[in-house]
């Protein structure tokens, strides 16, 4: 779970603080950071990057056995994409409301898997809040359009 907040803080500096590891094994075999914004690219959620790294590493398009841990509660697209991917388990830090007071949400969808109580879950809001203080969350801006820009190439 560290390493899913982890990486929602390095997402945090784009606007996306959100972060998803899976493990099969115990090992990690996918992990990713929200790219939504620099990738331009709504689906880009951290959880469907992470399934996509995991399938891309394995050569499979099944993660049966997998066990997720991610930053926040997923949100209705990627629980999707988790039940194609037939992982077994999701353990979230956040609940998807501590998105939805600090960054604003759509989802009004009722709670599925399990909460791990987590002393950090907003970790990533704060820090993601701190950014859009600086002015630097929004693909407006344009620092963060170069920083985005810098990350194309
Ligand atoms: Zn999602």
């Amino acid at each position: 779970m560290e390493k899913a907040i982890q990486l929602a803080c390095k997402g945090a500096q784009w606007g996306g603080p959100f972060g998803a590891v899976i493990f099969i094994d115990g090992k990690i075999v996918g992990e990713s950071t929200n790219y939504a914004n620099p990738h331009h690219d709504p689906t880009a959620h951290a959880e469907i990057m992470a399934i996509r790294d995991a399938c891309k590493k394995l050569k499979t398009r099944s993660l049966k056995g997998a066990v997720m841990y991610s930053s926040c509660e997923p949100c209705p697209m990627c629980k999707g994409a988790i039940q194609w991917a037939q992982i077994d388990k999701v353990f979230y830090a956040a609940k998807e409301k501590y998105a939805q007071k600090e960054l604003g949400s759509f989802m009004k969808e009722d709670v599925v898997f399990k909460a791990i109580p987590n002393p950090d879950k907003n970790k990533p809001f704060e820090i993601a809040k701190k950014y859009k203080k600086a002015g630097g969350v929004t693909t407006n801006d344009p620092v963060t359009k170069k920083k985005m820009e810098r990350m194309k190439n």
